[in-house]
């Protein structure tokens, strides 16, 4: 279950990676992309099915591959405009306690 339904995007409603309309994305919707790990979870923004992959790649938990690759520097700028900084995540998860249990 998605705590965040409808994020509005900053890329109008774009995938703010690679720029790909909502309506071409392959299930027809941007997916909000969290970052789930140290030192808090926090939304970093909204993108399309295969840009959620390349953040997979951007935090180690996936291979660069050759879908991927491309976006890497895309993914760095990305990451580092989140909405959210983990110092929001940690006092948004002080507050109502870790994402997945609300
Ligand atoms: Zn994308």
């Amino acid at each position: 279950m998605r705590r965040v339904r409808r994020t509005p995007s900053r890329a109008n409603g774009c995938c703010e990676i690679c720029g790909t309309p909502e309506a071409e994305t392959c299930n027809r919707r941007l997916v909000v992309d969290h970052f789930g790990g140290r030192p808090a979870q926090y939304i970093r923004g909204l993108v399309c099915d295969r840009c959620n992959s390349v953040m997979s790649c951007h935090d180690g938990n996936k291979k660069w591959g050759p879908r991927t690759l491309p976006y890497q520097q895309k993914a760095a700028e990305y990451a580092a405009n989140s909405w959210q900084t983990p110092e929001e995540g940690l006092r948004l998860q002080e507050f109502r306690g870790p994402l997945d249990r609300v």
